[in-house]
Formats: C-alpha cells, sequence, structure tokens
C-alpha cells in the first residue's frame, strides 16, 4: 500500500470525524504522542505515533510531542534526543514540544486547589500502609487515619512538604474520592510523592513528584488536546483521568480513547524488558539490528515507509492481538523490492577456476539494476574473470533430480555472463571441495545460447579477482518462541541463540564499494542487506534485513 492510498478507517477516526462535524471540543482536533523519556522508541512506539500524527494531519488539527518526564530516576536527555530523532526520521513533525515536567508548577496549584476544595489530603502512612488500605477487587477499602485531616492541615504539610521539610516517603497527597469505589484505581489515589532526586531537566527545584495518572491526563488538558489515544492498559485509569480534568475546572477537557497495542510474534515491546537485553548485554546496544527498536530497525535497513505501511496494514482495534513476523517482514520487503538495487555478493564462497578462459582478462558485464517489473532505470559494470566465487550452496558434487544448480558435467548460466559446465573438482587432503575446474562457452556472452540450447538454472558469481572482501551479518528472530513473555521463566531464556550470525568471508562485487552507509540492495538469491557504519573503506559490512521470502529456509537444498 502506498502512501497516497487513504488511510483505513477505524474507531477512533470515526469518533474523530464526529467530534470535527459537531464541534465536540471547540478548538480543532489535537493529539499528542506522550513518551516517557526511559528508553528508545519501539515500533509499538511507532504505531501510535502513527496513528496520533495521521489524525492530526487527516483532520487538520495539531500534534504535540509531550515527554511524559515525571519519574527523575529513571529519564535522561539522551532519551529525549534519541525519540525526537526517531520521530522524525519515521516522517513526522509535530507542531508543540513540550514536557510533563514544565507543569509541575501548573500541577502543584491544581494539587494546592483539590486540598482547599476537601478533594484531596496528606497521607501519613508509609507505602506498605496505604497499600493495605485500599483493599482488594471483593474487598472495599479502609480509610487512612489522615483522611479527615483539616484543609488548614493538609495545606500546611503540602507546602512543607514542597518546602523539602521531610525526608521521602514521610506523607503523600492522595486524592479525596472514595475508599469503597469498584475501580480500586479511585480508592483515594496518590498524587504527589516525596523525591529528594535531581531531575534531568528540573534540577533540584523540586523534591516532590507527580504520580503518573495524576500529571498525565492534567498535562493533556493544560496542552487542550482533544482525544488523548492510549494503549489498553490505561482503560482503568479513564475514571482518574476525567475525575482530575473535572475537578481541575477545564472546560470541554479531552476524552482518553483505548486502543489494543501492538505485540508482534518473536519480540517483546516494553522498553523495561529492552532496556534490561541493553544493561544485560543480550544485544549491542538500543540500535543493535536485531531490536524492534527504530533505531534498531533502521540500522537493520527497516525503512520508514515500510513501518508506516505495515501500521496503516495492521490498523487499530479495540481488541488486544498478536502480530505475526510475517506480516512485518510482507511490508519491508515489499517497500524493499520496490526501490533498492540488485547486486551480487556470494556469502560462502566456492572457487571456480575457468580453465578455457584467458589469464589475465577481465571483461566488464552490464547488469541493469533492477528486474523488469521495478519502474526504476539503472545498470553497472560487473567484472568477469577467469577465477570467479559461487556460492557453495550452489554445487552438489551428486545432486538429487531437482537439483538445478551446478554438478560434475552439469552447465548452468552465471547471471549476465556465460554459461559454464563442471569439469572437475578438486579437492583437498581432507577430502574437502576446494575449487571446482569448469570451462564456459564464449559463444554465450549475456547469458544466451546462440544454437538455442537450454540450462535449467542460474546462479549468481563474483569476481575473484575483483570481488571484495566483505563481513555479513545475518540477523534472524531475536528469540526462538513466539510470546517470549507467555510464561512464568525470565523472558532473557528464550533468546535465540541464531538470531545473529557473522559471515567473515564473504565476496561482493566492487560497485558497492563507492556507496555511503545505509545503502539499500538485494543481493540476488540471498536476501535484503543494508551497509552497515561498522564499514572500513576496503570492507564493507553487510546487515541481512530481511530475507527473500519467509520459505526461504526450506528452499535450500
Ligand atoms: P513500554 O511498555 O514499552 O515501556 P510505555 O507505554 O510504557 O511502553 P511510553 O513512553 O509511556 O511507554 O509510551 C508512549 C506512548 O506509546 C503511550 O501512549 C503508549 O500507550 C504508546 N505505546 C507504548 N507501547 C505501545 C505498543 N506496543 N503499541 C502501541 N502503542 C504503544
Ligand atoms: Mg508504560
Amino acid at each position: 500500500m502506498s502512501d497516497s492510498t487513504a488511510p483505513r478507517n477505524n474507531f477512533i477516526r470515526e469518533l474523530v470525524v464526529e467530534d470535527v462535524e459537531t464541534n465536540r471540543f471547540g478548538r480543532p482536533l489535537t493529539t499528542r504522542f506522550p513518551p516517557e523519556p526511559n528508553g528508545f522508541l519501539h515500533i509499538g512506539h511507532a504505531k501510535s505515533i502513527c496513528l496520533n500524527f495521521g489524525l492530526a494531519r487527516d483532520f487538520n488539527g495539531k500534534v504535540n510531542l509531550r515527554f511524559d518526564d515525571t519519574n527523575p530516576a529513571t529519564e535522561d536527555i539522551k532519551y529525549v534526543e534519541a525519540i525526537k530523532d526517531d520521530v522524525r526520521w519515521l516522517g513526522f513533525e509535530w507542531n508543540e514540544e513540550h514536557y510533563a515536567s514544565d507543569y509541575f508548577e501548573q500541577l502543584y496549584e491544581i494539587a494546592e486547589r483539590l486540598v482547599s476544595k476537601g478533594k484531596a489530603y496528606v497521607d501519613s502512612q508509609n507505602e506498605e500502609q496505604i497499600r493495605e488500605g485500599r483493599g482488594t477487587v471483593i474487598a472495599p477499602g479502609t480509610p487512612s487515619p489522615y483522611r479527615n485531616r483539616s484543609v488548614e492541615e493538609n495545606l500546611d504539610l503540602l507546602r512543607r512538604m514542597r518546602a523539602g521539610e521531610f525526608p521521602d516517603g514521610a506523607h503523600v497527597l492522595r486524592a479525596r474520592i472514595d475508599m469503597a469505589h469498584p475501580n480500586m484505581i479511585m480508592r483515594d489515589p496518590l498524587l504527589l510523592r516525596i523525591r529528594h532526586a535531581h531531575h534531568y531537566r528540573r534540577g533540584d527545584a523540586w523534591c516532590i513528584y507527580p504520580l503518573y495518572d495524576f500529571a498525565h491526563g492534567l498535562s493533556d488538558a493544560i496542552e487542550g488536546i482533544t482525544r488523548s489515544l492510549c494503549t489498553l492498559e490505561f482503560k482503568d485509569s479513564r475514571d482518574i483521568y476525567d475525575w482530575l480534568v473535572r475537578e481541575a475546572g477545564f472546560e470541554n477537557p479531552p476524552i482518553q480513547i483505548e486502543f489494543a497495542r501492538l505485540e508482534i510474534d518473536y519480540t517483546v515491546l516494553s522498553k523495561r524488558k529492552l532496556l534490561r537485553l541493553v544493561n544485560e548485554g543480550f544485544v549491542a546496544g538500543w540500535d543493535d539490528p536485531r531490536m524492534p527498536t527504530l533505531a534498531g530497525l533502521r540500522r537493520r535497513g527497516v525503512t520508514p515507509e515500510a513501518i508506516r505501511n505495515f501500521a496503516d496494514t495492521i490498523g487499530v482495534a479495540r481488541k488486544p492481538a498478536r502480530v505475526e513476523l510475517p506480516t512485518f517482514e510482507h511490508a519491508v520487503r515489499d517497500d524493499l523490492n520496490m526501490r533498492v538495487p540488485r547486486v551480487m555478493a556470494v556469502l560462502k564462497p566456492l572457487k571456480i577456476v575457468l580453465t578455457n578462459y584467458p589469464e589475465d582478462e577481465v571483461e566488464e558485464l552490464d547488469a541493469p539494476y533492477y528486474p523488469h517489473d521495478v519502474p526504476l532505470e539503472g545498470s553497472r559494470k560487473v567484472p568477469f574473470s577467469r577465477e570467479i566465487y559461487i556460492e557453495r550452496d550452489d554445487f552438489m558434487e551428486d545432486p538429487p533430480k531437482k537439483f538445478f544448480r551446478l554438478a560434475p558435467g552439469r552447465e548452468v548460466r552465471l547471471r549476465y555472463a556465460y554459461l559454464i559446465t563442471c569439469q572437475s573438482v578438486v579437492k583437498n587432503d581432507a577430502g574437502e571441495i576446494v575449487e571446482l575446474q569448469c570451462t564456459y562457452d564464449p559463444a554465450t556472452r549475456g547469458g544466451d545460447a546462440p544454437d538455442g540450447r537450454r540450462v535449467q538454472g542460474t546462479i549468481h558469481w563474483v569476481s575473484a579477482a575483483r570481488g571484495v572482501d566483505a563481513e555479513v551479518r545475518l540477523y534472524d528472530k531475536l528469540f526462538s518462541v513466539p510470546d517470549p513473555e507467555a510464561d512464568d521463566a525470565d523472558f532473557t531464556t528464550s533468546l535465540n541463540a541464531e538470531s545473529l550470525v557473522v559471515v567473515e568471508g564473504a565476496k561482493v562485487e566492487p560497485s558497492v564499494l563507492a556507496d555511503p552507509i545505509g545503502s539499500k540492495y538485494q543481493f540476488e538469491r540471498t536476501g535484503y542487506f543494508v551497509k552497515d557504519q561498522d564499514s572500513a573503506p576496503d570492507r564493507p559490512v553487510f546487515n541481512r534485513t530481511v530475507t527473500l521470502r519467509d520459505s526461504w529456509a526450506k528452499m535450500k537444498v
């Protein structure tokens, strides 16, 4: 699906159409993408970004990038920068950039207002007492002994909390709602807690920090958001969201809608878990090409268009559903197929000597970059010489019937070059095949025999004289089971030990040497690859983005 096709409808779009038609909020559609800067964005976030930015674009609305940075312990400016880079890379630009930490003053004022109205109180129980007092889903909670403090006492304590008079945990500010509420979140939720901690943006200006539920909805309301789109795990938070924006006095406050988060087979989409993979050294970093992060996918060779098309294909629904890996890989292949040049690389080289080809001759053969069904033009010269490499797997000494590649006495076509026939097999002392002696037919330049004889197979190759040594990194599924979070065992126990296979001695045609880092190719018959940042000028490194098709493993003879 191209970007020009109309966006797919979904239940959120339908609500937004109605908002716009009835002018429900008295202001243009305004959405936001609200990451906490405690990790890199992953493809699940991309789904949310495409939704929020897509709606703003399609309904002439606004979209803010807001960092929900209310936890001084985990947040960092490096994540802010990475998140901004990733959103832009994905192809989106925000209208306004905000930080929940810029609203600490406003949130504090709201807190005082709630106290003054008798809607919030300072609780001096400890964490455990508060948890116990909350009750269970079947039993109502018990009111805190501090619940009926006077407004004056509460205000005094709150001001002293802010002034830094108390140690961490001495008091908290709680909303005063209903200790028997069927939604446990509404049983006097915590609003502010004491944390004598340095915040990456606010420094030491604050020693009380808002809880997520307190900051999130009110930040939306302060920014004039109309639809606050979030994932299903926040469903139970909607009651407190509505209570807070109402009690704080916002007119036409934002309305929260929940949708199903993206889950993809063979990976995890949780920043906390991805952070563990990074910190515990299971991957090389946030941009390891096996990671489902946008930085990882970028380095893997996936394009922003592929991710946007994928988001469009999976759509937005209320019900959770896992996406199978082939759905994602299909979007990646579909996009690369139409845009990247085809070149030749041999991953596991087997040397061929063309015994009837002149010793020192090198000829340059024309090779188009694109197949006929890709509407792009271009070609390069590929050097051909007496010694070439083919894939080891493209030769069998004792082939089964359906093996249409090279074998003793058999003739195959070398792509863009000549027909060759295998005359003899050279082995070392250990009995391993080290070389094939073949002859070529000079009359078949370009690949066709003037006498009309046919060959069954066409294989790719690289000139030994002119080919370039390359490192090829074959990436595969990060986990060996579809749902690494399914059972009680730690998710790291199901990491796929073969998720990265490094091929050191690959050979690639010289045309790719001059290409910049990030250049993408189809290596003919092998897969899609991207030139990695670890490349040296004379020794490129390529990452496999995706195989040519998912049945590739089965096709290998
Ligand atoms: P994680 O669980 O990965 O840490 P998060 O929700 O805690 O994700 P945030 O930075 O708070 O991370 O998320 C920013 C936004 O992205 C939120 O609105 C959240 O709902 C959305 N989001 C996060 N993960 C997914 C996902 N897998 N699919 C769709 N949206 C997601
Ligand atoms: Mg979260």
